[in-house]
């Protein structure tokens, strides 16, 4: 099977290689910097926040994304010889903290309890807090490098800074796309184009299920704070690298697909980082990216209804890079006629589009 990928972020990445990994030949054609978008600007935090605040739909898939994810690395590593830095770092959720949450860990098998006294990072963290030890999460820009090279090594084939000009159509059938002045054929095509599928896509159609949410993070330098586990308060989180650089994020802006940032972002974020960890210093760094927002953060993983051979892997929201692992089996599996180990109807565009965005908080 040959196989064509528009979109080189995390979607089209982990899709591409389960395809390759199966057999398919595949190549992925990104417009910008593979991995470059929304992929590169996140958190890596390899889970919910909170899973008891989701619906069942979506905590199906990340569930079984956490518990494919130490076998997804460890596969990652051997074939690309690259460490995207999946750490389990453990959560420190602080107050508020919701009455089903540990009812909701106990239940699908999470530990979780009080935090122990000497965390690092904490004189004391405050004793209503809840300690989950089995979170993880990945240094992102190096989870999409990874995939890339896991790619190239089963033979498929990445090519970025490609523009798509034109999809080849032959009633409802994908045969080819124009990009950088090439024709690329393929049997089949996936659109893994992240917030850019609510846009259409030379002569496909646009996917309004989905709509760009942009997220704005601060970095802060190594040796000024001693945390090393993921910190969560009602909203906003703190991320620990392995060598000692602090990420804070995240904000929630609708509707745009600039990657800006402003002083009204970095000042809230610096307030909420400086609230929980004092005597921080000022971020080194202030990014944006733009999320492939999507209702209940339910992403669209599947066959597109109107086109016998274009698959889709969009809207995957807040979560990304947690659910990649189970987003590409499930796609994988739709696209060469295996069982799906999950059931796909909740994730289908037509699901999709009947699902209502809440109107945004401001
Ligand atoms: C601030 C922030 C924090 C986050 N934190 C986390 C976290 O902690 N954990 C987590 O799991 N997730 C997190 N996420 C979400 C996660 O990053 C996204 O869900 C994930 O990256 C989506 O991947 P994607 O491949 O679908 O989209 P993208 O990474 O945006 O990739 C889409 C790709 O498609 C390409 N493209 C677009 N249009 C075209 C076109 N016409 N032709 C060719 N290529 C095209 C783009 O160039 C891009 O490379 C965060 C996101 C943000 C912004």
């Amino acid at each position: 099977m040959d196989v064509i990928l528009l979109g080189a972020g995390v979607s089209g990445l982990s899709a591409g290689l389960e395809l390759a990994r199966r057999g398919a030949r595949v190549t992925l054609l990104d417009r910008g910097t593979l991995g470059g978008e929304s992929t590169w600007a996140g958190a890596g935090i390899v889970f919910p926040l909170l899973p008891w605040q989701y619906g069942a739909d979506f905590n199906r898939l990340a569930l079984t994304s956490l518990a494919h994810y130490p076998d997804w690395v460890e596969q990652l590593r051997e074939l690309s010889h690259t460490d995207p830095e999946y750490l389990v770092s453990g959560l420190l959720v602080l107050p508020p903290i919701e009455e089903e949450a540990a009812p909701w860990c106990a239940e699908h098998g999470l530990q979780c309890g009080a935090p122990p006294a000497d965390l690092p990072g904490f004189a004391l963290p405050p004793p209503d807090s809840l300690w989950l030890p089995q979170v993880a999460q990945i240094r992102n820009p190096r989870l999409a490098r990874a995939l890339a090279e896991a790619i190239r090594a089963l033979g498929g084939h990445i090519e970025d800074n490609v523009a798509v000009e034109d999809i080849g159509l032959q009633g409802s059938r994908l045969t080819s796309v124009r990009a950088g002045g090439k024709i690329y054929r393929a049997d089949h095509f996936v659109l893994a184009t992240g917030a850019w599928s609510s846009l259409p896509l030379a002569n496909l159609p646009a996917l309004p299920a989905i709509r760009p949410v942009r997220g704005q993070m601060l970095l802060y330098p190594p040796g000024r704070h001693r945390l090393q586990q993921i910190v969560y308060q009602d909203g906003f989180y703190l991320v620990p690298r392995k060598d000692g650089h602090l990420l804070a994020g995240s904000t929630l802006e609708f509707g745009s697909y600039a990657k800006e940032t402003n002083e009204t972002g970095r000042r809230r974020l610096h307030q909420r980082a400086s609230g929980l960890l004092s005597g921080l210093p000022e971020p080194i760094r202030h990014w944006a990216g733009i999320r492939p927002g999507s209702p209940d953060n339910l992403p669209v993983v599947g066959p597109h209804p109107d086109y016998v051979n274009l698959y889709l892997n969009v809207g995957h929201y807040r979560y990304g890079v947690t659910l990649a692992p189970t987003c590409a089996r499930l796609l994988a599996d739709q696209m060469t006629g295996a069982v799906p180990e999950l059931p796909t109807a909740p994730y289908s565009l037509q699901a999709a589009s009947a699902r209502t965005w809440p109107e945004p908080a401001v």
